[in-house]
């Protein structure tokens, strides 16, 4: 067979020859629309591989963004894997310190921003070492800096992509860390291109030269799952918001046709409410693609109810990030609307191409059964999980390519994963684990409870008891009593929290998940009784 060097640039080609047509919808922060297509996208992007060599940047160098969904930004990530470059997406929610150290540590040599950030590049420019350009994706009228549609439209477009080994790298995310720096995950051009395609399967995105995808999940998030690849390998149209608000992705939901969307559970949240408060339905989708943390039962729920299938999904920066995901199996057809339910809120299957083991907490060197029951410290392995983090000296897969991921499960017979914990915040009283994660969904699952987490605290007979913080429900005044009767039926009884606590918040770490790390160090001094 011909040799066929594995790299984005066949992807963009692709979309631009067979979906040339095919559009890309953006609506920007100020609420203006523009329309493209995979063929301009394609056209851009060279122009943009054009404009990088100009500025003197050359194939290995980084370039940063620092931006939400748009169109623009997708340019970005063919633009500068096109000329050979490794594309820095950054969260802008990132902290200070973290923002300083990651573009330092990755050497970036340009940074491209949307104007909504320039109050971060102003604070940051002087701590930012390595940056020597700053071009602007969507500037207001009397910006004096770099524009990228004037930087772009310098160039005549007549530029050959640059070549080279499948696997380079193509881009570079950093995981938040939740211990020390963030650390840096580069993807490279062949792992890109066979999670995309993996990211093809009915079973995993199900996309066809049909789909209309709104990805909420945004572009600077672990890829955006693969989407941006995914889709351009199907010729899908593609329906970009720069603002999360729910208004906004429900209108052009309903005005752009979209039939896939994609997001953490906390977007679904806040589509629901939104359309509760307004009296709409919600959006017909014919697919909702839910992962980043657990997506729980009553949203699962409604979304079947309104005909959506709901593809859970996990993964992490680390894994590309698409381990496993979720959809109907083949004796679904058998399953009651409730079986249906339990199914989808467990994390779903590996996708072709990883392989998932459980091994036991305590001894690393027994792998635990697939049997629906004993959970262990979850691996995997692939050709698009990590074996080494960006500078490291050291492999963080072990020799046969297990790498940890800190998440703690049970496989089940059929393959189906089904998240316990994570291997820091299981709880472990009196020789036992108790799943942390499980006691909070328990309690999510009451009417009048917002939030909760649930935390070991040090106990003088049992090691560590779990305590649980919740935050109520603007004007409710559930008791601990209330929650403790709603948790009884669904938990083992030596499960139940030794304390409810009440607090007006929990913390968040910057990709807006629960940091236990920040609630365990705000209740430092607290004492459980003996
Ligand atoms: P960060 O560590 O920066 O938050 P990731 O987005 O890579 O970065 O987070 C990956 C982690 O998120 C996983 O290890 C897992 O703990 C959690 N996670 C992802 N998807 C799910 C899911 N569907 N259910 C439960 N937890 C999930």
């Amino acid at each position: 067979m011909q040799d066929w060097t594995m790299r984005v640039t066949h992807v963009i080609d692709h979309a631009a020859r067979e979906a040339g047509d095919r559009e890309i919808v953006s609506r920007w922060a100020d609420g203006t629309e523009t329309r493209t297509n995979w063929a301009g996208i394609r056209s851009d992007a060279l122009k943009m591989a054009q404009a990088l060599q100009a500025l003197g940047l050359k194939k290995g160098d980084k370039v940063a963004s620092l931006a939400m969904n748009h169109s623009r930004h997708l340019v970005s990530w063919y633009g500068v894997a096109g000329m050979g470059g490794v594309l820095h997406t950054i969260n802008p929610r990132l902290f200070e310190d973290q923002l300083e150290y990651i573009a330092n540590h990755a050497e970036d040599k340009a940074l491209i921003y949307d104007a909504a950030f320039q109050p971060i590049i102003d604070k940051m420019k002087s701590k930012w070492t390595t940056i020597e350009h700053y071009i602007c994706y969507d500037p207001a009228d009397g910006f004096d800096g770099l524009a990228f549609e004037d930087w772009i439209g310098e160039q005549d477009g007549n530029f050959e992509w640059v070549t080279g080994d499948e696997r380079d790298p193509c881009m570079i995310c950093y995981t938040s860390g939740t211990t020390g720096n963030p650390k840096g995950v580069q993807y490279e051009h062949r792992s890109t291109v066979l999670h995309a395609i993996s990211g093809l399967q009915p079973s995993t995105f199900n996309f066809s030269a049909s789909s209309v995808m709104l990805p909420v999940v945004p572009m600077f998030h672990a890829a955006s799952w693969g989407l941006p690849y995914a889709g351009a390998m199907a010729g899908i149209k593609f329906v970009f918001s720069a603002v999360n608000d729910p208004a906004v992705l429900h209108e052009l939901m309903e005005r752009e046709g979209v039939t896939d969307s994609a997001g953490v559970p906390t977007v679904w949240l806040a589509h629901f409410q939104y359309c509760d408060a307004q009296g709409l339905d919600l959006p017909k989708l014919k697919a909702a693609t839910i992962g980043g943390s657990a997506c729980p039962r009553f949203m699962i729920e409604r979304l079947m109810k309104n005909g959506t299938r709901v593809q859970h999904a996990w993964g992490m920066t680390e894994t590309s990030p698409i381990g496993t995901v979720g959809g109907p199996t083949h004796d679904w057809d058998d399953l009651t609307f409730e079986q249906k339910v339990d199914k989808t809120a467990m994390q779903g299957r590996p996708i072709f191409g990883v392989e998932l083991r459980t091994i036991d907490l305590d001894d690393p060197s027994i792998e635990l059964p697939r049997d629906g029951k004993t959970s262990g410290a979850l691996q995997i392995r692939g050709p698009w999980i990590i074996k080494r983090y960006y500078k490291a000296e050291e492999d963080c897969a072990d020799e046969n390519g297990w790498f940890d991921t800190g998440d703690v499960g049970i496989i089940h017979p059929d393959g189906t994963l089904q998240l316990t914990d994570r291997t820091k915040d299981v709880i472990k009283s009196g020789g036992e684990w108790i799943s942390s994660v499980e006691l909070e969904n328990a309690a999510v699952g009451h009417a009048e409870v917002a939030e909760a987490a649930c935390i070991g605290m040090p106990h003088p007979k049992w090691d560590e008891r779990p305590v649980l913080f919740v935050v109520r429900n603007p004007g409710s005044s559930v008791t601990a009593d209330d929650i403790n009767a709603h948790l009884a039926p669904l938990i083992a009884k030596w499960w139940m929290p030794d304390a409810i606590e009440f607090v007006d918040d929990i913390p968040h770490t910057a990709t807006g998940k629960i940091s236990k790390k920040d609630l365990r160090e705000r209740f430092s001094d607290y004492t459980l009784a003996g």
